[in-house]
């Protein structure tokens, strides 16, 4: 079909996807026309800060691709205490950033449940209620993400990596601490408890298709998600996947791919928020300016102290691990004026999507 055609449709089919995954020279261009266009119609020019907070690498799974699994043992392990992940906070209130996002490896335990809880008051409490908060601590029961949420958290983080069950369990341990479906049961509690609520597929694995990628767009756009945050797999050393490498796309082609699940989500989901995931960067030094311009919306510079950042790679060759807090807000201030767009200082700039989602529900 027409690339044209297509772009004007209301809904994709999974071919339609997988056609313009496959699209190139004019056709590529038409696409990231007709992205840019709607995020200019639907989001405007703006973008919105999350500082983020890596608090902790401390990690019970054993994700095969990951950079920080519990199996590592060439990490030094890290966890900030409260006063350092609170003067971090600080930081991102007093500089106007109007959110921060908690991000660690995952642990389920009572300890680890209350001490988050009364990081999110103290939060709470140190900005006047005015900064909002993301999570990302992955899997948790029900109530542990109820009582988060009733602590201040407004929005929450889980990747699902691929929805394609047979692949997640490739790039899993085949046991029951990595359970498919209770990934997706999780996100779903996510929603129902009323977070906006975010998932997200890595791009460019061993053994994925472009049919799964059109089955992951599919699915987000089904769930009706409310933000979404997408990357390039990039190799880890100390990692089981990396054996795998032989299955591998070059990464400018795991890059070019990227942008282009970005492009068909911002045009499946107008009004969404998208990650411009720092893992662009790795691979190209304006891959996050080239994200921005083509759909993503959301930006999350490092905040977190810079002697541990090393610490806290999921990937190999991870950018601005060396960078002070400053120096990330300068640098990506920098980047996205090039991408002609404006950060947005002192607002949550929370998911349009979800405002929506909730009137739909209430009406
Ligand atoms: S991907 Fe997440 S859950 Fe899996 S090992 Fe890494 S930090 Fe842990």
């Amino acid at each position: 079909m027409e690339i044209n055609t297509v772009l004007e449709k209301d809904t994709f089919s999974k071919e339609d996807i997988i056609g313009l995954l496959l699209s190139e020279g004019e056709e590529r261009t038409l696409l990231f026309r007709k992205s840019a266009e709607v995020k200019k119609k639907y989001i405007g020019k703006k973008v919105w800060f999350r500082g983020l907070i890596e608090f902790s690498n401390v990690c019970s799974k054993d994700c095969l691709y990951c950079g920080i699994r519990k199996g590592n043992k060439n990490l030094k392990r890290f966890s900030l205490s409260d006063e350092e992940i609170l003067i971090a906070a600080k930081f991102a209130y007093d500089n106007h950033y109007g959110s921060i996002a908690l991000q660690s490896g995952e642990v389920e335990t009572n300890a680890v449940t209350s001490r988050i809880e009364n990081l999110l008051h103290k939060i709470k409490e140190l900005s006047n209620g005015e900064l909002g908060i993301t999570l990302s601590v992955g899997e948790q029961e029900p109530e542990v993400y109820r009582r988060w949420y009733e602590a201040g958290a407004h929005r929450y983080l889980i990747r699902v990596e691929t929805t394609n069950e047979s692949l997640y369990r490739k790039i899993h341990p085949d046991n029951k601490k990595h359970d498919f479906k209770r990934r997706l049961d999780c996100l779903k509690s996510l929603q129902d408890i009323g977070y906006q609520t975010g998932t997200g597929v890595m791009i460019g694995l061993p053994y994925q298709t472009n049919d799964d990628l059109a089955g992951d767009l599919l699915f987000m756009n089904e769930f009706n998600i409310d933000m979404c945050g997408m990357g390039p797999y990039i190799e880890h050393a100390d990692t089981p996947l990396i054996s795998s490498t032989g299955n591998l796309l070059p990464p400018a082609e795991r890059f070019d791919l990227t942008l282009k699940m970005i492009a068909i989500i911002r045009i499946m989901m107008k009004d969404i928020n998208i990650v411009a995931a720092t893992a662009l960067q790795a691979i190209d030094p304006m891959g996050r300016e080239k994200a921005i311009k083509i759909g993503a919306n959301i930006l999350m510079p490092n905040i977190t102290p810079g002697r541990y950042r090393d610490s806290y790679k999921l990937y190999d060759n991870k950018p601005c691990t060396d960078d002070s807090a400053e120096d990330c807000q300068s640098c990506l201030e920098a980047r996205v004026s090039l991408a002609d767009t404006e950060i947005v200082y002192g607002e949550w700039g929370d998911s349009k999507h979800y405002e929506k989602r909730r009137k739909g529900l209430t009406e």
